[in-house]
This record gives C-alpha cells, structure tokens and sequence, in this order.
C-alpha cells in the first residue's frame, strides 16, 4: 500500500531533500505551505519534483487548519520541518519564533492526539538547544543550555515531543540535528551567504569582500541529503524516541571560509584581528572577507559537536558527506548558478 507523508516546511532546505527521498521510496507526498505574496516553490523547481506533491496550505499558528490536515489525510508520518529557523532573527522576534517553533509543534501533537493518532511524527529538534555547551561532545543524554530564543522555543517544543510519547503513546520522534547545509540552504545562514558571494566574486559580478560577524564560532557541520535520511529512518522503527544526528567533527567559520575559497579559487590568509581582521586572496591581493560586528550576535553558541553514535547504532544511519565535500559541493553549485546568472 502506498504510504502518505505530511511535511511542513516543504519550500525549505530539508522539505525540498526529504520530499524527493519519500516520492523515490514511492510514498505519496503532502506539501504544506504558507501562502504569501510571491512564489516560494523554487527550491521544489530547482529539486524537479513540484508536480509530484500535493501541496495544501498551512500555517503553524492556525490551529483549526493543523487539525482539519489530520482529520482530512490521517497520514502514516508527519514531518514538521516547519520553522522559524534562523537563530539571528529569533531575538528580533522573539515572541513570533516562540509561537511558531514551540506553540506550534503542540498544535500539531494535538492534532494527532485528538484526530489522528494512528499518525507517526517526527520533530526537527535542533543542536542549538545545547547552547552554552555542559559536556564537549554533545549526545542525547547531554543537559540542555539553550543561547537564544530560538534555542529555548525549541527545546519547549523537544521537551512536548517526549511528554506526547510518555503521556499519550503517540509515535513521536525528535531528531536532535547539528547543522546541515547544502546548495539549497537559506543564504543568511553563513556557509551559504559565503558560498553565494565567492560565486559572485569569481564570476565579477562583485569585488566587495563579504562581510561577516564571529569567524571563530565553530559548528558539526553535515550534508543536509544525509540527514534527511536519518529523519526516515527514525520513524520506522518499533519505538519512537530521541536521536542525535551529527558528523562528531567540528570546524570554525574560518576554515569553511577557507574551503570554500580553494574551491573558488582564493588562497586565503588572514591578517589583523577582531573587528579590524581581513581575509586577504595571497595570489591576488584582494581582501575577499572582513569583519562587519553588525552580524555579531548578542549571545553566542561558541562550539557544537556532535556524537551520532545512537543513531549509527540503532537505525543504521551514516553520514556521507564530509566537511570538505560539503564546501566543494555548495561553493561549485553557487558558481554554476552565478555563471547562468540564477544565484
Ligand atoms: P528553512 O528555513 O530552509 O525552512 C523553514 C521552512 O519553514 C520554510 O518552508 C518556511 O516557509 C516554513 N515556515 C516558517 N514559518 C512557518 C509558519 N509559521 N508556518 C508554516 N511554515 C513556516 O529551514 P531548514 O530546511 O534548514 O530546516 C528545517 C527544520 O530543521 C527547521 O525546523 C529548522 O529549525 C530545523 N533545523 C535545521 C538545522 C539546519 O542546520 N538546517 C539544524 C537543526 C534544526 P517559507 O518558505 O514560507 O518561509
Ligand atoms: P546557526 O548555527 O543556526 O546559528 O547557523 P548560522 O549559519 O546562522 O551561524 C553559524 C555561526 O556563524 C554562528 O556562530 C554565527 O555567529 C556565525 N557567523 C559569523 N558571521 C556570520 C554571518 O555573517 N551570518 C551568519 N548567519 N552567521 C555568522
């Protein structure tokens, strides 16, 4: 029989990667979407499979729609990718990201409770919720030590996900993910901001450096194809629970900078320090990076790093893309694009 799938966030990095691994296992995909102004398929365009989805409107603060979904589809599995998921905008708004990323995802416990509780779910817990780290490599049975409002409105949200299993025996899984990018990745996020302006550079469209806040964060950087994968597997287990997703290396923002920089084509060294420290192109001369303190953010996540190993383990999920494989991949991507003038 065929399965159905329900993913929120479906115009998101991971939505666009998981839809296309469910539609190639055969499942029947529901998208939900919000509804705006502007056209915010392109990523579902870019990945060749809009066609194949069925997409329904949906807005994570609008309970009724939520439950009317469950009631209407009662679908095998629920992926809540949906999310205000860019940790800098969550102290602009801090009340809307709490409503949304933690209200939310109760709404939709809800829903499954009360409509369709047959309904397996996966929630996209974050490696933010970790925070002001309490041990070096971080795992499931790790305290929590959220930094920012995203971080808290998040663990809110983890923190239902287990209750709703213990209390109620829904299938609910919570997926504790470090960060993952991609070609697709959101361009304020800082790989993909890197990679978009490099492209720019190297194909002369700019010769401004690209501007960026604290080179020193380090984060357990994944291939957001990996680990979308691991989300399925969680959910076909014989019991829900709570797992790890990570690649247990750790790089600063520095060194992606670097990477991503070889692959353009830059031999990048680093000269000055703090607000007044410049990445300078040795071949050329060109600054390419400098620092501007306006992307410092007001509480920092100074290291993550991740241990899978539950993961690994239990589901049998692996990661295949390294940290050097990942910065090839994203920055020949932007440049590819560049080059037909669709960055
Ligand atoms: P994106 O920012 O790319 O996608 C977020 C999605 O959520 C978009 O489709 C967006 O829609 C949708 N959305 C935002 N607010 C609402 C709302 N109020 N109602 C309905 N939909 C909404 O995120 P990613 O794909 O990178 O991440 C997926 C999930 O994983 C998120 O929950 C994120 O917090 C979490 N996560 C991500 C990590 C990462 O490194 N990528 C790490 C750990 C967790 P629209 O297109 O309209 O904006
Ligand atoms: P996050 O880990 O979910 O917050 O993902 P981001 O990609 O937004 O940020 C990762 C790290 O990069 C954080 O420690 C930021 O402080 C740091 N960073 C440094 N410069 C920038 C920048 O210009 N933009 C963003 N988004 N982050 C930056």
């Amino acid at each position: 029989m065929t399965k159905t799938a329900m993913i929120s966030g479906i115009t998101g990095q991971d939505g666009g990667y998981l839809a296309k691994f469910l539609l190639e296992k055969g499942y029947k995909v529901i998208g939900l979407y919000r509804r705006g102004a502007t056209d915010t398929f392109e990523k579902l365009k870019e990945h060749g499979i809009l066609d194949q989805i069925e997409m329904k409107d949906f807005d994570l603060l609008e309970f009724s729609n939520i439950a009317r979904l469950l009631k209407n589809y009662q679908p095998d599995e629920f992926y809540n990718l949906a999310a205000q998921s860019f940790v800098a905008a969550s102290w602009s708004e801090p009340v809307y990201t709490a409503q949304a990323d933690g209200m939310g995802v109760l709404y939709i416990l809800e829903a499954i409770r009360e409509f369709s509780p047959k309904t397996r779910f996966y929630q996209t817990s974050t490696s933010e919720m970790f925070g002001k780290i309490q041990e070096p490599v971080q795992s499931e049975t790790t305290p929590f030590y959220p930094r920012s409002p995203y971080g808290v409105a998040k663990l809110m949200a983890h923190w239902m996900v287990t209750n709703y299993r213990e209390s109620f025996n829904v299938f609910a899984c919570s997926g504790i993910l470090f960060n993952h990018e991609s070609p697709m990745r959101g361009k304020e996020f800082v790989t993909r901001k890197i990679t978009a302006h490099f492209a720019e550079m190297v194909t002369g469209k700019t010769d401004k450096p690209v501007e960026l806040g604290n080179l020193n964060a380090k984060r357990d950087w994944g291939f957001a194809g990996d680990y979308v994968e691991g989300m399925w597997l969680m959910l076909q287990q014989e019991k829900s629970d709570t797992y790890v997703l990570a690649t247990k290396e750790t790089h600063s923002i520095r060194e992606f900078v670097e990477e991503a920089g070889r692959t353009a084509g830059f031999d990048i060294e680093w000269r000055g320090e703090g607000v007044d420290e410049i990445g300078v192109d040795k071949k050329t001369g060109k600054t390419v990076v400098k620092v501007n303190p306006q992307f410092y953010r007001p509480a920092e996540v100074d290291i993550l790093l991740g241990n899978p190993e539950k993961a690994e383990k239990t589901i049998g999920w692996h990661r295949k893309v390294n940290f050097a494989g990942l910065a090839k991949m994203m920055m020949e991507a932007d440049i590819e694009r560049a080059k037909k003038g669709i960055l």
